[in-house]
């Protein structure tokens, strides 16, 4: 629900960087395992070829709380949203960006 919100939630606080959308714990993938998540779009990064990317924080069922780029989120078997256009924002009424 709050996924968006403006104020990172404090689990975020001790996130790790994991490589890869796996929890570094206990390798569960964030479809499985994930609790909770929070989008940082208050920090977008341009990467290669003017893609934004932004850190996805995932909080693991495991207790280990960890993040990824955006950008390195494998396609998803598991019924997730296909991006249809990666080049439009989210849209948020709230957003200020
Ligand atoms: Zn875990």
């Amino acid at each position: 629900m709050d996924a968006f919100s403006a104020l990172a939630p404090s689990w975020t606080e001790k996130a790790v960087h994991a490589h890869g959308f796996n929890c570094p714990t206990c390798r569960k993938s964030n479809v499985e395992a994930a609790k909770n998540v929070w989008i940082n779009r208050r920090s977008p990064v341009y990467g290669e070829g003017q893609k934004r990317k932004w850190q996805e924080f995932y909080h693991c069922e495991c207790g280990c709380a960890w993040w990824a780029w955006s950008s390195d989120r494998p396609p998803s078997e598991l019924g997730e949203r296909p991006e249809r256009e990666p080049n439009r924002p989210f849209f948020d009424p709230l957003d200020d960006w």
